[in-house]
């Protein structure tokens, strides 16, 4: 079997418009039936700190340096369930510190080992594996003997390896993106086989999605039997949940099942009807007016990604653009340009939708309307994250995009209103 065509493995943004019409969410779930009850006991009564998860010392120091306080309600949650090694399906709000739950648990349950793998962390987008990679990285910074270490398409597979094969440089921590990890553990390349800890991060959309869902699977059957297998997403209807549950023993589960829950409450959302070739002039103007530390404008394709970044660059609005169609360097410089605040407004196509966490982000654009719910709420909460204020404005053009809207607005009951001509900053600026 020859595995040449790896690089090209990639699940590329084009790939999300096609697959996803409106109305694919037509799978989500509706509000309250089972579980909830019991786990009610669980949250937020007595207020927890950190220092009641019994972490190692250095990580308590590691997150008392980057400033937490207070574990978040989904912390809360999982980290005690998790540290102890049980298997976790977690559903929970965007911008809530599903990362941190899994990065504590393995950094907590690690017993470094030269030469061996322990921790496979799988997500969809090279962006998000980098950004996994950097909060491994925050959280480890009292654990100099741990290894942390990223591999995906785009690069060549003989640094992976070269890295693999010296015993004093192979990472204890991987974070993957599926298709370039398969090939590694399938060429034997990677040895799963001291694998503990199995983490994928936005997990619907790694098992929705059939070529990512095989590659998954395969390299899952290469790690031992007896592994803690963690999973986590902002959303997770019904169907896919049976599917995660399959790679799981008796999990710790949590849901969301009563989808209004899902709203982030500090982001103000409205939509504008009007005409397609008027977007332009209305996102100018949005541009001019709002007060915004940074923006995240999506699109539907990558030819308008790159097009709309063109005449924002030419108006003198310090934009740029990422998507599937620029090298792979390329993609992860400008990730880390915008992330450094490097530059104000980005333009996206939905590889940016789910996961990635730039803290100054406070308004969403969607000037291309989402193809679905799920994306929808994806997107939106790449601002407002860990409670802050944020705005949201959706541009609604075609005919599909008022449906998307009404299903958006019936399941998670938002009121969302047509956008005013004067809004007050102080509703969507941190101050
Ligand atoms: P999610 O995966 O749930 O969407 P992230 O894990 O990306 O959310 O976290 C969102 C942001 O919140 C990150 O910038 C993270 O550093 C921050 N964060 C996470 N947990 C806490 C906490 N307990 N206190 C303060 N900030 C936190
Ligand atoms: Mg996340």
């Amino acid at each position: 079997m020859s595995h040449d065509n790896e690089d090209l493995i990639d699940y590329d943004d084009e790939n999300d418009v096609v697959t996803h019409g409106p109305g694919a969410s037509a799978a989500a779930t509706r509000a309250g039936d089972n579980g909830d009850k019991d786990k009610k006991n669980f949250s937020g009564i007595h207020s927890t700190g950190f220092r009641d998860f019994l972490l190692k010392p250095e990580l308590l120091r590691a997150i008392s340096d980057l400033g937490f306080e207070h574990p978040s309600e989904v912390q809360q949650e999982c980290i005690p369930q998790a540290v102890l090694g049980m298997d976790v399906l977690c559903q929970a709000k965007s911008g809530h510190g599903k990362t941190a739950v899994f990065v504590l648990a393995t950094l907590q349950q690690l017993e470094p080992v030269n030469g061996e793998v322990s921790v496979l962390v799988l997500c969809h987008t090279r962006e998000l594996a980098f950004q996994i990679k950097n909060e491994y990285a925050r959280f480890a910074k009292y654990l100099p003997d741990v290894r942390v270490a990223t591999f995906y398409g785009g690069t060549p597979v003989t640094k992976d390896a070269e890295l693999l094969r010296d015993k004093s440089k192979c990472p204890h921590i991987v974070v993957a993106t599926p298709g370039r990890l398969n090939a590694l553990t399938r060429d034997k390349v990677l040895d799963a086989k001291n694998v503990k800890h199995f983490v994928l991060d936005e997990c619907d959309k790694m098992l929705e999605q059939l070529d990512m869902r095989r590659d998954v699977q395969e390299i899952f059957r290469t790690t031992p039997h007896h592994k803690q297998v963690m999973m986590f997403s902002a959303t997770l209807a019904k169907e896919i949940r049976i599917t995660c549950k399959k790679f799981m023993a008796n999990p710790l589960e949590i849901f969301v099942d009563d989808e209004t829950k899902l709203t982030l409450h500090g982001l103000q959302q409205y939509f504008v009807k009007l005409e397609e070739v008027a977007k332009n002039r209305k996102l100018n103007e949005l541009l001019d007016t709002l007060e915004f530390n940074q923006v995240v404008i999506f699109v539907k394709s990558v030819a308008r990604a790159i097009e709309l970044d063109k005449l924002l660059v030419s108006c003198n609005f310090p934009s740029i653009s990422i998507h599937s169609g620029l090298s792979q360097e390329e993609r992860i410089a400008r990730y880390s340009a915008f992330k450094a605040f490097e530059k104000r407004i980005l333009v996206a196509t939905d590889i940016f939708g789910r996961g990635i966490d730039v803290e100054r982000v406070n308004i969403v654009v969607n000037y291309d309307a989402p193809p679905d719910a799920d994306s929808y709420l994806h997107r939106v909460g790449r601002a407002g994250r860990f409670g802050t204020k944020g705005l949201a404005i959706t541009f609604v053009a075609a005919e599909g995009d008022q449906q998307v809207m009404d299903s958006i607005q019936a399941r998670f009951e938002v009121a969302m209103t047509e956008l005013p001509e004067n809004i007050d900053p102080a509703s969507y600026m941190t101050s």
